[in-house]
């Protein structure tokens, strides 16, 4: 059962051969056995899933079950979630229980599915290795002393471990790609304003986005039918007609146009990366879809860009941590100055704080013209460079990170070797543009490799086509890691 799909599981459940019940302590059993190994999980509560699991249980009996009715989806940490601890993987929330849900953790709740514990994620969602939560790193299941990628680290090792059968991440600059890249799963960062930020705690609000990460692009394309649609209480959220994200994975990708940016093929890619792409580019090709050069000239701008803009976002949207309303305060200080203070710089760690003074300096009197106005301008070239390959070719591939999961430690002292591993995957945020990640093999000390694709806006079904087809010829996306 650990293996199987959504749909299998959502069969089993209907056809009587399991509850939720028992399909939810079977994946609790998991998580306990490994999470003290793998540090997935900042949260984990049986009683309370296992009280959904009986609800859900209900609902089967009831035939009113939904496609993920009864079937059990890890949480990260960034959405909030009621009468659940709700950190951010900050000390600065370590206390929050939050006392409501989340716009995507109600359509969860409506879809009947099992919250199976809340997922470790680096400090507000500021990292590429999980090694900024306060609560200690994820460790990769592919390998012990590697990184599971960041922010959404520990869902995507909660994947990939077969601790739950899907779960959540959110994506501000490659927090769901990278993370599922590294372990060797698939996620999807869906086009900007498609899933509600109500309750998601916000890093950076014109890039965050919330999305699913699961074993294969049809079980994205189910938890996205879940996750999307309009919420009036998010003012980014978009007005649309909803959709069935499924509904063009069996399509043949004869004639499809895969671009190629030439920027992304040139130095800085791994060797073992590299020939994982080219093989499954060959796959493509065989698949019918043929490859073409395309241009993407600004994109090595995209991490500069992303380091103005995000730090200027993230510096004003933690300006509510104030030790005032809720979340962690300072035990001793003076008057109130001193309490803010103190507060921020016991509950903060040093990659927050970081941000914070970028973000601060970007947006100050003498700085504003010079780095924000001009990170804004550079964004839209950004954008329009994507316009441009998109009357060419239909997706863009490349690779999801420049190497494979890299070792705890490596790059944790050298911020800026650690910001270059977003380097494919930023300028799609930046352009509020769809991109996901999908397993195509093995690099270094036999670590997975992620392709990028990179879709036009809302044209998340083709994109689920194109990785859906491939995993019908391959099976790297069922790979699973020896524990
Ligand atoms: N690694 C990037 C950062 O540290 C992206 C994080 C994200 O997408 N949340 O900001």
């Amino acid at each position: 059962m650990l293996n199987d799909s959504l749909k299998q599981l959502a069969k089993r459940l209907a056809e009587k051969e399991v509850s939720s019940v028992e399909l939810t302590t079977e994946f609790l059993k998991r998580i306990n056995q490994l999470n003290p190994k793998y540090n997935a999980f900042i949260t984990v509560d049986d009683e309370k899933s296992l009280e959904q699991a009986r609800a859900a249980d209900r609902k089967i009996a009831a035939g009113e079950a939904g496609p993920l009715t009864g079937i059990p989806v890890a949480q990260k940490d960034i959405f909030c979630t009621q009468g659940w601890l709700t950190t951010c993987g900050s000390k600065m929330l370590s206390n929050f229980v939050s006392p409501y849900d989340a716009g995507v953790i109600e359509r969860f709740n409506a879809a009947g599915a099992v919250n199976v514990g809340k997922t470790n994620m680096d400090e507000f969602a500021m990292g590429s290795s999980n090694e900024n939560s306060y609560y200690g790193p994820v460790k990769n299941p592919w390998g012990i002393n590697a990184v599971p990628g960041g922010s959404s680290g520990g869902s995507a090792c909660a994947v990939a471990a077969r601790m739950a059968p899907a779960a959540t991440g959110t994506d501000t600059g490659g927090s769901i790609r990278q993370p599922a890249a590294f372990c060797g799963i698939s996620g999807i960062k869906p086009t900007y304003g498609t899933v509600s930020r109500y309750g998601m705690i916000a890093f950076a609000s014109s890039l965050d986005q919330g999305g699913p990460m699961a074993k294969s692009a049809e079980d994205l394309a189910l938890m996205l039918n879940v996750m999307t649609g309009f919420d009036a209480r998010d003012s980014t959220s978009l007005q649309r007609e909803a959709e069935d994200y499924t509904r063009d994975l069996e399509k043949p990708l004869l004639g499809l146009r895969i671009g190629l940016p030439k920027e992304y093929f040139a130095e800085g890619m791994h060797s073992d990366v590299e020939k994982a792409i080219e093989q499954a580019l060959d796959e493509y090709r065989r698949l019918g879809a043929e490859t073409l050069e395309v241009s993407l000239p600004n994109s090595p701008l995209s991490i500069p860009v992303y380091y103005v803009l995000a730090p200027a976002e993230a510096s004003s949207n933690l300006s509510r941590f104030d030790g005032v309303r809720y979340g962690y305060r300072t035990e001793y200080y003076e008057d109130l100055r001193d309490m803010y203070r103190k507060t921020r710089g016991e509950g903060f760690g040093p990659e927050v704080k970081r941000r914070i003074l970028i973000g601060t300096y970007v947006l100050s009197h003498g700085y504003y013209d010079a780095y924000y106005i001009q990170a804004q301008k550079v964004r839209r070239l950004i954008a329009q460079d994507f316009k441009q390959a998109f009357t060419q070719c239909d997706v863009i591939m490349g690779p999801t990170a420049p190497s494979v999961a890299f070792d705890l430690g490596e790059k944790s002292s050298d911020p800026v070797q650690m910001y270059l591993s977003d380097i494919y995957t930023s300028a799609a945020s930046l352009a509020g543009l769809p991109g996901m990640s999908v397993p195509v093999g093995f690099g270094e000390k036999n670590r997975p490799v992620g392709l990028h694709i990179i879709g036009n806006y809302f044209s998340e079904a083709s994109m689920l086509n194109a990785a859906h087809q491939y995993q019908q010829v391959t099976d790297w996306h069922q790979k699973m890691p020896g524990l």
